[in-house]
């Protein structure tokens, strides 16, 4: 009989090809915790679910760039304003699941609301300045709810770096100025938009649509594309490019113009001169979505045409 005591001295394995489901929140912490004291590094993907192809290329790019991706999904109720409706999110858990593990995802982090907001939940993080314009103004507290909730899964899942999608632009530069404020290791790497062959903007919300609205949906691109062509046409005064965005939008009689804007791109404020870029950023309901899309004029485009209905 040996003598030797039986000890671990390598680190346990980490299957990275079979995705594991976790909802405990302490478990999730424990995990990460343990991933990183081994050197593998998580690249973090924050989602809502109802997974389309924007999702899944930021998975993508996790799984390549890191040795595992996390993708959490949390419908998370502090984003959503007065006058939204919470309940009304698509959900689809079983898909998401699958579409997840296909594109390459080793955890997914679903955990539950009274978990992340327990009973005499009081601290918030607030964002401010960044968030006086665009979808700060039209969503007051959503932006709240968004710094909030990623700081969390941030402490929760300890990722080297989080992966968010230039769909939501504004959305990036909250959560850079938050890292930059409270000094956190993690870098947020800007993923391109991803459209669907007709320009519309994969978004979750679009299952909302009808297939009359869908197509109608196509010209918040249209007027992106009115913009960029006039930008390159040598237009710089940016009250032009709003008004044309303007008519664009109300071309199709189903728009409800929430706002039109042309900012600087890394404050946010509203021009009243372009000097090299300036983000181009709309928010319009039709029907029962209300549905946003942007670009940066002065920079080539970017974005990323997927295939998908018109
Ligand atoms: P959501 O589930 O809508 O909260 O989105 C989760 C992440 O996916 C965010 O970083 C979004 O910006 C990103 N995302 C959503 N739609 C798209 C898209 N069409 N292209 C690129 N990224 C997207």
């Amino acid at each position: 009989m040996s003598n030797a005591i039986p000890y671990p001295l390598a680190p346990t394995p980490f299957p990275k090809d079979v995705m594991q489901i976790i909802s405990d929140l302490s478990e999730m912490h424990a995990l990460a915790c343990r991933l990183r004291r081994e050197g593998i590094s998580i690249g973090l993907v924050p989602t809502m679910g109802a997974f389309h192809e924007g999702h899944l290329s930021l998975m993508r790019r996790a799984r390549a760039e890191n040795d595992v991706c996390l993708t959490s999904l949390f419908v998370n109720p502090t984003q959503f304003v007065r006058g939204e409706d919470l309940s009304r999110y698509p959900r689809d858990p079983e898909a998401d699941a699958r579409m997840a593990e296909g594109a390459g995802c080793s955890i997914l982090f679903v955990p539950e609301t009274e978990a992340v907001y327990p009973e005499g939940f009081a601290t918030y993080v607030e964002p401010t300045r960044l968030t006086d314009h665009l979808c700060g103004l039209s969503r007051p507290g959503h932006f709240r709810g968004v710094a909030t909730v990623v700081l969390m899964l941030f402490e929760l899942t300890r990722p080297v770096r989080a992966y968010f999608g230039r769909k939501d632009y504004q959305q990036i530069k909250v959560i850079e100025r938050m890292v930059k404020d409270f000094h956190l290791p993690v870098e947020i790497v800007p993923m391109p938009l991803v459209r669907e062959s007709g320009g519309l903007a994969m978004s979750s919300r679009n299952r909302y649509l009808s297939t009359e609205e869908r197509r109608s949906a196509t010209v918040l691109f249209r007027a992106l594309q009115a913009a960029r062509s006039r930008f390159e046409a040598g237009e710089r005064n940016p009250a032009t490019i709003r008004d044309l965005m303007r008519d664009t939008l109300l071309s199709e009689p189903q728009t409800v113009i929430d706002y039109v804007s042309v900012s600087h791109p890394e404050t946010l404020e509203e021009l009243d001169r372009i000097e090299e870029r300036a983000l181009a950023a709309l928010a319009v309901r039709i029907g029962p979505a209300r549905l946003i899309d942007n670009t940066v004029l002065g920079e080539p485009m970017a974005d990323v045409f997927a295939e998908g209905a018109v």
